[in-house]
Formats: C-alpha cells, sequence, structure tokens
C-alpha cells in the first residue's frame, strides 16, 4: 500500500528526519491560506498523488505570490495529472500540500528496499540526487552506494556514518545526515515498511540536511497491525478493479487487455497471460483465486474480472491439486447464469475431480468452450474473442 508525500514526511518526521513545513489544501484559497501560515517569501505547491515524478508534469511548482500560489493550485486541483508512473490514464489530484520552499544546494537519492537474494534491507544512495533512480543507474552507475543492513542489530551508527562519508558529505553533516539514515531505517523497520525513498534528500544553502520528497510503501499483509498506518489509505489513488478485487479477498492486478482470466496458483496464471499474448491477444488481468477455491470465490472472481469495462471474453484456466474441478465448474456455472454471461467463455479444467468438473459444464447447457490443455485454451479464447470482435465492427 502508498500513502501521500504529506503523510509519509509526517511519519518520518517522527522518526527524527528533518522535513519541510507545510500544510494540506483542499482548495486554491486554502493553499495561499496554507502559505500565509508558513514562514518565508516562497513556497511550493505540490500534487498529492501516489506518483514520482510529479516535477516534470507540472505537479510542483515554487511559488513566490499569492497569485502564482492560487495559479498553481487551480492547475492541479481536480487534474489527472499524467506522469511516467501513472500511465496514460493519470491520477485525480484532490489533495495539496503547500511547503515552505527550500534552498537546494545538493539534492542526493536515498533509498531502503528489501534485497530479495540477500534477504536484507538494502540501502541505496546517490550524491546525483533529483532524478528517478532508474536513470540515475543509467547515467551516473558509478554514484550508486549500496549498504545492506543486519537485520539482528538494525542500522548502526557506524554504517549510516560510512554511507554519509560515501556520498561525499561535509564532515559537518555527517551527525545530520547519520540521523536522517537511521530515522529511515527505523521508520521502515518499526512500521513495516517495505520502501522508503527520499529523492530528494538535499543539502541546504544554510547547512542543513532535509527530506525533500519521501515516498512510503507497506506491506498489506502487516496492514491488521499498523491500524494507524491502515487508516492514510486513499482508495482513489487505486486502480478501482484492484480495490474492488482486494477487498474481497482475490489476488488481482488489471492490466490493459481485453481477455479476462481467472485462474489457480500465481504461476500458472503468470504462464496463462503468455499464452494468451502467444497466441495474439492481450490479457485483461491477473487473478490467482487460490488453493480450494469455492463456487462462491469463483462467483467472486468472475464478478471481479467483468468489474473491467474492456473484457470481451474470460479464460478459466485450472490445474486443480487442492482445488476441485466441481466446485469450479458449479462456480463457472452459476457465474454465466447468475451473470447472464453472453461473451465466449473458454474452461480448460485439469486434475482433481475432472471428469465430474466437465460433466457439470456439459450438462448445464449453456455455451462454454472447453480446452484440454493450456494452449488449446489460449487460442481458442482468442479466436472467438477475434470473431466475436468482428462481429461488433459488423453491426457497427
Ligand atoms: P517528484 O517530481 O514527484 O519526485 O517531486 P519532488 O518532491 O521530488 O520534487 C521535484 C523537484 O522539484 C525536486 O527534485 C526539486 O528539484 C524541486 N523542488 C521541490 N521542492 C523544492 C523547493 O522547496 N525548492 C526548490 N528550489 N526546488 C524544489
Ligand atoms: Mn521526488
Amino acid at each position: 500500500m502508498d500513502i501521500h508525500e504529506y503523510q509519509a514526511k509526517e511519519l518520518l518526521k517522527k522518526f527524527g528526519v528533518n522535513v519541510p513545513r507545510g500544510g494540506i489544501a483542499y482548495s486554491p484559497e486554502q493553499a495561499v491560506y496554507r502559505a500565509q501560515e508558513l514562514s518565508g517569501d516562497k513556497c511550493v505547491v505540490k500534487a498529492q498523488i501516489h506518483s514520482g515524478a510529479r516535477g516534470k508534469a507540472g505537479g510542483v511548482r515554487v511559488c513566490s505570490s499569492d497569485d502564482e500560489i492560487a495559479d498553481a493550485a487551480g492547475w492541479m486541483l481536480g487534474r489527472k495529472l499524467v506522469t511516467h508512473q501513472t500511465g496514460p490514464q493519470g491520477k485525480l489530484v484532490n489533495r495539496l500540500y503547500v511547503e515552505e520552499a527550500t534552498d537546494i544546494a545538493q539534492e542526493l537519492y536515498l533509498g531502503f528496499v528489501m534485497d530479495r537474494t540477500e534477504e536484507r534491507v538494502v540501502v541505496v544512495a546517490s550524491a546525483q540526487g533529483g532524478m528517478e533512480i532508474e536513470d540515475i543507474s543509467a547515467n551516473e552507475p558509478d554514484s550508486i552506494i549500496r549498504s545492506v543492513v543486519d537485520p539482528a542489530v538494525g542500522m548502526q551508527a557506524f554504517q549510516a556514518r560510512e554511507i554519509a562519508f560515501s556520498l561525499g558529505l561535509d564532515a559537518a553533516l555527517i551527525p545530520q545526515a547519520v540521523k536522517a539514515i537511521t530515522g529511515c531505517y527505523r521508520a521502515m523497520d518499526e512500521l513495516d515498511a517495505t520502501m522508503v525513498e527520499v529523492n530528494p534528500m538535499v543539502v541546504t544553502g544554510s547547512g542543513e540536511i532535509v527530506a525533500l520528497d519521501a515516498k512510503l510503501s507497506f506491506d498489506e499483509n502487516a496492514l491488521f497491525r499498523r491500524p494507524e498506518i491502515s487508516e492514510l489509505r486513499d482508495k482513489s489513488q487505486e486502480d478501482p478493479r484492484e480495490t474492488y478485487a482486494n477487498d474481497r479477498g482475490l489476488n488481482y492486478i488489471g492490466l490493459e487487455g481485453k481477455i479476462g482470466c481467472i485462474v489457480n496458483g500465481a504461476g500458472l496464471a503468470m504462464a496463462t497471460l503468455d499464452m494468451i499474448k502467444m497466441a495474439g491477444g492481450e490479457p485483461a488481468n491477473f487473478l490467482d483465486v487460490g488453493g480450494g477455491a469455492s463456487p462462491e470465490r469463483v462467483l467472486m472472481s468472475f464478478k471481479a474480472v467483468l468489474n473491467d469495462p474492456n473484457v470481451e471474453a474470460i479464460l478459466v484456466n485450472i490445474f486443480a491439486g487442492i482445488n476441485r474441478c466441481d466446485w469450479i465448474a458449479e462456480g463457472v456455472v452459476r457465474a454465466v447464469e447468475e451473470l447472464n454471461l453472453k461473451m465466449p467463455l473458454v474452461v480448460r479444467l485439469s486434475g482433481t475431480n475432472v471428469e465430474e468438473g466437465q460433466k457439470i459444464l456439459n450438462e448445464s447447457g449453456l455455451n462454454i468452450t472447453t480446452a484440454a490443455t493450456l494452449a488449446e485454451a489460449a487460442e481458442k479464447v482468442v479466436a472467438q474473442w477475434k470473431t466475436a470482435e468482428a462481429k461488433e465492427m459488423e453491426i457497427a
């Protein structure tokens, strides 16, 4: 789960990380008022969306007058800001953060991520901050510092000092840098975050280290024990298809194509996406129904897949071990009947109780195509989808 920049800053501040002062605004008038509460003759108006790279998209504006603030706020609010992280549909701006402006002398990059090979948190830092980490690794790969944290002792001051020195920071800045680095690590550890990114962490003209931007992502499986984090969720920033499915306990990821998929097992689900592509189609989603899926759960999966208005055909692919093909088939039949499904539907069942499953599908009298292998299923669903689409075109 992601949160907004201002929420991330508030959390990091509690762990001793220095952040600029600021306030939230929902209207241009409020933005002006927030700026007046801050000292200084300049402020920054920042669109609060779950995305980085807002600056390049016009979502971060340094302002020096009330008019400029109102202007920037008016432009941002209600806009679907498109950054290279949001996809073409963009993300709706309905909150702004108005901050005191910072006098930047140097921009650093500081990130904390899980390294799955090391099975540890690794700190990634660079003296070439401001640009995205992907660009740093492409343009300035030698500037990247990596430091693995031993979970038994956590981030120690000496290790933070080493990172700070490797960044080439002035000796006078080291204590502040140590405070920032250890603070970020503690936030990650104590809040069950999966990522902390401060880009840029800046050195100001007056020799202060300040987190100018902040991104925190959280482990959703740990939210039950972090109600104060769970509360920071902003559904307006999420893919509505994913919100719908995930709220119902389904493992679903929205994609851009037109062929909906219902599969058991994450590995098989990924293989299914590949097979659809190889057959010349584009999958609309990833969906793993899990083990021991009841007919109700299968019905729910159909609802989640059909919640995407782009879906024009459905492929069900089950390799039943813990699952039971008869339960799946029952769910499929119920879904077709209750949801009045008219689009092409291809079902491939294999494994436990497959004969019973096939029988239920065959005796239902419904228009369900069956397939014996994954390749056959993918080819059939793509072929049927193409035929259906050609018919649509004829009618139109
Ligand atoms: P992002 O584009 O979504 O990553 O948003 P950031 O918060 O990182 O801001 C983008 C860029 O705007 C930063 O890298 C800075 O160069 C600039 N910026 C942000 N805040 C300030 C500020 O207070 N003063 C100045 N001069 N520049 C700022
Ligand atoms: Mn940034």
